[in-house]
Formats: structure tokens, sequence, C-alpha cells
């Protein structure tokens, strides 16, 4: 739990010296307390008082790691229950489930729909993280499944609760720090000691919400803190109402033992309703699944998902953008037109999707607009003759080109005047109003 000011006070040396920069220490102590200030401000504070408020201010939810390299993704970590509060940080993962139950045509079937479903989403590359494989009895079938598995080169979830089964299988994989869901109250002991060895993220599974809180403690008595919850499968409400137990335990209780990332089994609870499954899959996206496990992947059913854990995962404060700069397509050469546009994320990429469809050799300068849209960024100011002349002149582009063609979107058409006057010797010229015009725009430029 939170320390509180006063018990952050009883733990300063209370000699108010104000070398901390505050009149007293209980002053200080209120700052530390609303997280405003770090401890290490006070000199004089002893290294066991430093110890206690360490633990004490520690974030209420992990964050775990699973994966590695190129394929490492951070879990949890998370500071608030509602994304319009501040943000959430960590998205949650998609995993596909196998099993040794199933045979060689499933089992190439759903790998080739996991390799199909991989797209770029504004800057954001779409596809599923995670392979899960669950154990039913069949221990050679299992091994051979994940090796199978390997060349798929995702991060393995994997589902076992036999510890000889899931000691086999970690061996093969521990190297890519993947998570073993399969821990209960009756094999924790075993499997912590795996985990342990493994150096892999281990999985909890309890029938309750009650049980659960027990088990987290007898694992951190028995001293391993690299934890998922299974929010459990039993019926829809039971497992949404133990996700949002978790989560409001730990962060509005305060309380660290549920301060862990979840993984919900969809898949299961859909019990083969592939829509049904899509639609659990979307309620926890936005409560509060860390690891959401479908039976299989397809287009029908990654795009709305992949878009609502884009929307729900991006910062609301914060505009998402692209990188102010000069972007090339097909080649450009010293006569090819400069289009504007802005660096706000969704305008750019819908203007760069066009002008691919073009097949034209075009300049597309983005200058600094904000990150707002192009009529936005023009109403405040951020997008004028001034700022588009002056990325022209910083580009590079007057020395690189002998045609000077630039091509205003057509909605700052208004700009057009301003900006001959600012860049004299080019020829300005107003494109379309909207962006599924362009292609037929640049093929009829001269
Ligand atoms: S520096 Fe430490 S001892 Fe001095 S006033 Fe601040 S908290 Fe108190």
């Amino acid at each position: 739990m939170a320390l509180s000011g006063i018990e952050i006070f009883k733990l300063t040396p209370r000699k108010n010296c104000k070398e901390c920069g505050f009149p007293t220490c209980m002053a200080f102590a209120m700052k530390v307390a609303s997280g405003a200030v770090e401890i290490e401000k006070c000199p004089h504070i002893s290294a066991e008082a430093k110890e206690k408020l360490a633990e004490a201010t520690a974030p209420l939810m992990k964050t775990v790691k699973i994966g590695t390299g190129d394929y490492e993704h951070a879990l949890g970590g998370e500071t608030v229950l509602f994304r319009h509060e501040k943000t959430f940080v960590n998205k949650t993962l998609f995993a596909v489930q196998f099993s040794d139950a199933m045979d060689d045509d499933e089992l190439a079937r759903r790998m080739e729909n996991i390799k199909k479903v991989d797209y770029e989403r504004i800057g954001e590359q779409m596809h599923v993280e995670i392979v899960a494989v669950k154990y039913t009895g069949n221990r050679s079938r299992y091994l051979d499944i994940i090796k199978r598995l390997k060349e798929l080169q995702k991060i393995f979830v994997l589902v076992c609760d036999d510890v000889d089964a899931a000691t086999e299988a970690a061996a093969l994989v521990k190297e890519t720090k993947p998570v073993l869901v399969g821990a209960n109250n009756d094999n924790l002991e075993e499997m912590v000691k795996l985990a342990k060895e493994s150096g892999i993220v281990l999985g909890l599974n309890a029938p309750g919400v009650e049980e659960m809180y027990a088990l987290v403690e007898k694992t951190h008595q028995l001293g391993y803190k690299e934890l998922i919850l299974n929010a459990g499968s039993e019926n829809m409400a039971k497992t949404f109402e133990n996700a949002v137990e978790f989560r409001r335990t730990a962060l509005v209780g305060q309380d660290r033992t549920f301060g862990y990332p979840s993984i919900v089994f969809v898949n299961e609870l859909a019990k083969g309703d592939s829509y049904l499954q899509t639609a659990l899959a979307a309620t926890f996206i936005m409560k509060y699944g860390s690891i959401v496990v479908l039976d299989d992947i397809t287009y029908a059913n990654a795009l709305p998902l992949f878009a609502l854990r884009q929307n729900i995962f991006t910062d609301p404060q914060k505009p998402m953008r692209v990188e102010p700069k000069v972007y090339e397509f097909a080649n450009p050469k010293e006569d090819s037109p400069v289009l504007v546009t802005v660096d706000f994320a969704l305008t750019y990429f819908v203007v760069s999707g066009e002008i691919e469809r073009a097949k034209v050799p075009v300049y597309l300068l983005v200058p600094d607009a904000g990150g707002l849209s192009v009529l936005t960024s023009w109403a405040a100011g951020k997008l004028s003759a001034g700022v588009i002349a002056n990325a022209i002149k910083s580009s590079g582009l007057e020395e690189k080109l002998n045609r000077k063609r630039l091509i205003l979107p057509g909605k700052v058409a208004v700009l057009k005047g301003d900006i001959e006057e600012e860049l004299p010797g080019w020829e300005i010229i107003v494109g379309p109003s909207e962006a599924m015009q362009i292609p037929k725009f640049l093929n009829e430029l001269n």
C-alpha cells in the first residue's frame, strides 16, 4: 500500500533544515506522498527509510516483459482505470491457440492464417504477437507442435499445468522468454522453481478472485514476481468481473497483490462462436486483458480488433504524428512535382496511400503543422504560407529541382497567393480537396 504523508513524515529526520527546498519536513513529506518530489531531495534521509519508500512508491501495477530482441513486448504497467484519465501504456497482445489434440491440417491452416494477417495501419505493424500452445495430455505431440511453431518467430504462451511436460516445453523455448500459464495451488512450488530456473513469466490459475489473491501472496513468499493472472474462463460475466477486480484492486485499492497483467482465453468463453469470440476480444481489449487468446485469426476479425486496440492504446493527449520531412514516392526526379500535406498521421497515411496508388514519381513535403489536420492546422495558424515556404527552403528541394511545382491541398487554396510571394520561381498549383482524387489529378498533371 502507498504511504501517507504522515507515514513518510515519520521516516524523515525531522530537522526542518530546508535543504530539500521545503520549509518543513512535513511539507516535504506531503509532496513526496503526492508523487511531486523524489525522496532523494532530502540529503539526510536514512538508507532504511529510502528502502521502505522505494517499495511503497513502486508502480501499483508491474510491467512484465515477455519475448526477446525485436519480439520483446511489455505488459501491464498501467496507472489508470480509464483511458481518458491519462493514457493506457502497454497494448493488449493477441495470441492464437494451438494444442496437442490438433491434427496437422488444422495446425498448418492456423499457422498460415497467422502469416497472412500482417499489415501496416497508421505506422504500426499489425500482426498476432503470440502463439499459445495448450497441453491436453499427448506429450510428444505437444513438444513437436512447439518445435514446429518456432518458425513463426512469435512469443510462446505455454498453457500447461503438468510440471514434467511444462519442464520439457520450457526447455525448448526458454531463450525466447515465454509465458507458462499453469501454476495453481497444487503445483505452485514446482512451477515457481521451473519459472525461476528458466527465467520465464509465470501465469497463475485460480478458481476465483479470493483464491487468486492467496495464490499471488504465496508466490510472493516463494520469491517470484514475474507473473500474469489468468482471469478465468468459467463464464463471460465471471471472467469480466475478475479482470476488472484485478485492475481495481491494484489501482484503486492500491494493493500490489493484483498489480499484474492478465490473460483472457476468449476462445474458451466463446465455445466455437467466432462472432462472439471477436466481440469478447473487443471487450477485453478495453477491460483489461493484457493477452487475449483467440482460436484463430483472419482479416475479418483482425481488422476491427487491431483498429480498436490501436485506438485504445494511443495516447489521447498526443496527436498521432509523422516526422516532418520530405518523403519520396516512385523515385522522383528533378522535374517531379512537390505535394504538400500535414504531419497528422491519419492525413499523411491517407494521402501517401493515394500517392502510392497513383504510381507517379513525386515528393511529399510534410511541414511541422502541430500534428493537426489540414484545415485545423490552417485555422490554428500552424499551416501558413510562411510555414510551407520555410519547409521548402530548408528541405534542399530548390537546389534539387529544375522544374519547381508545388501542389497545395485544395482545402487551403486560399494560401496560393501568399506562397507565390514567398517562393518566387515556383509554380503554385491548387490540388484536390479530397485524397481519393489524387491519383487522377497526378496522372493528368503535365
Ligand atoms: S532536507 Fe530533509 S531534514 Fe531537511 S527539511 Fe527537508 S526533509 Fe527535513
